[in-house]
């Protein structure tokens, strides 16, 4: 304890006047600039492969090299990349009657993708008791099961599996409104666009593949929907339950779609370099990408990342000038975070990836606004360094150091695996067994809305929180980890 403190108040000595020059670099006009330019209209919030998000490329990639930082490859600082998107196209059954389509009369639950149209016959299955499914024949057919709650139908979708039934619908005839109450909260989930890496590109799991279950598909449909998929009304199924006789209902011919579209996008990590004396890196990381246009709406993401990304440009900037580094640095602005961290998933699973090599990670994210438990913006959550003992020292020393540091470590909670620290790119620098720190100033009301703009920004107190940052950098630079 106490050696600890005398250090700190050394290195304060020392850094104070070191620090605070070289820290005039780190500027609120510059900040508000590189923000203005990233949220810029004409960027479209800076989806993965759009031409919003290769203009930002662009401009980060040229503002690394008016600064001088050395590139990632041999003549450039882009490190591209593919992302397989893939999404639920048209989904629908059609009966005799009518077509029932996915998220308006129909809630499709399956994973088994049928491009082109097929034809299946549709069989009565009672309540889906053994002994009813017995009487009929299910193989490569639906089977229309009566089921008293919707969220349940899981077990007959496993159990017609292994009677090599083609897909299950469920209805619940006792309550109508469930099917709507299902159908408002699972819509735009389901139809969201899944983002991943190619599989050599991914970071292994530590969990096994256990997926060796089967299940047919489910389909949910609502009561109104019963007679046009089985011939009969409701009444008229309910009494050939009770009267045992299911295997009168007749089989219904339907046609069926589970048409899955899956696109292949090219973007690209920016990475800016640095030379120190050591073979030793410290990775500074913002992503720059955003959520892009939908429909003619854009989101601007100027917390979301043009903050981060102005604050690793802007130390960029102020440790280009510095010399003498002990360590090299690496500034890395990654793409597709928003679509699941896979720039930084991509970035650390490359062959040439060493973690060892790598000291620590600071990745900001979002740090130019205010949240709720806060009155004041005088303070950064500083999330992660619970994980080892040398980074909390580091931020010990950090506190000490500078006589404005307001780091709030409320959110330092490694253990709660559903936490933020798992959501932004540190999380694929941990998961390699490298100390990673997440800078932060917490959600507000405008996260992933169009609202989140420039002129929401208080860049006084960005640049302080840049800064902030930038003293933590040049502790690792001096001291290492
Ligand atoms: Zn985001």
């Amino acid at each position: 304890m106490q050696r600890l403190v005398l250090t700190a108040i050394l290195i304060s000595f020392v850094l104070t006047g070191f620090g605070q020059q070289q820290n005039s670099e780190i500027d609120k006009k510059d900040l508000k600039r590189i923000v203005k330019i990233l949220a810029a209209d004409s960027l479209e919030g800076r989806g993965i492969g759009t031409e919003g998000q290769k203009k930002a490329e662009r401009f980060i990639s040229d503002t690394f090299k008016e600064l001088g930082l050395n590139t990632f490859s041999e003549s450039s600082y882009l490190e591209e990349f593919e992302v397989k998107q893939k999404y639920w196209g048209e989904v629908y059954i059609e009966t005799p009657n009518a077509k029932l389509t996915n998220f308006e009369n129909m809630v499709f639950q399956g994973n088994d993708v049928q491009n082109e149209e097929i034809e299946k016959e549709v069989v009565f299955g009672g309540m889906g008791t053994d002994e009813e499914l017995n009487k009929i024949e299910v193989a490569d057919r639906f089977v229309l099961i009566f089921i008293d709650n919707l969220r349940a139908g899981i077990k007959y979708k496993k159990k017609l599996a292994k009677r090599n039934a083609f897909g299950v619908i469920l209805a619940n005839p006792e309550n109508d409104k469930q099917f709507e109450s299902i159908r408002l909260t699972l819509k735009s989930h389901y139809l969201a666009k899944r983002h991943s890496l190619p599989r050599e590109n991914r970071t292994k799991s530590k969990i096994a593949e256990w997926d060796t279950i089967q299940y047919v598909n489910g389909i949910l449909i609502p009561n109104s929907q019963v007679k046009n998929i089985s011939g009969l009304s409701i009444n008229q199924l309910n009494r050939l339950i009770e009267q045992n006789k299911i295997e009168d209902a007749p089989k219904i011919k339907v046609k069926a779609k589970f048409e899955k579209i899956e696109n292949t996008i090219k973007t690209a990590n920016v990475v800016g370099l640095l030379t120190g004396k050591t073979d030793k890196t410290i990775v500074i990381s913002a992503h720059y990408d955003h959520l892009g246009k939908i429909g003619d709406r854009f989101f601007a993401g100027a917390d979301d990342n043009a903050s981060g990304t102005a604050a690793l440009l802007e130390l960029a900037e102020r440790f280009s000038k510095a010399r003498n580094l002990n360590y090299n640095i690496m500034f890395l602005a990654t793409s597709a975070e928003e679509a699941g961290l896979l720039g930084s998933e991509y970035h650390v699973n490359k062959h040439s990836f060493n973690p060892e090599k790598i000291i620590c990670n600071i990745n900001i994210d979002m740090i130019s606004r205010k949240d709720d438990k806060h009155f004041g913006n005088k303070y950064l959550y500083c999330i992660g360094s619970d994980q080892s003992k040398a980074l909390n020292e580091l931020m010990i020393k950090a506190d000490n150091a500078y006589d404005k540091c307001e780091f709030d470590y409320s959110l330092n909670d490694s253990s709660d695996p559903l936490g933020l620290f798992t959501r932004s790119d540190n999380y694929n620098f941990y998961k390699k067994g490298i100390p990673a720190i997440f800078f932060h100033s917490g959600i507000h009301k405008d996260y992933h809305k169009t609202t989140d703009t420039a002129n929401k920004i208080n860049y006084r107190n960005l640049e302080h929180r840049v800064k902030l940052i930038s003293q933590v950098v040049e502790l690792l630079e001096s001291d290492g980890l």
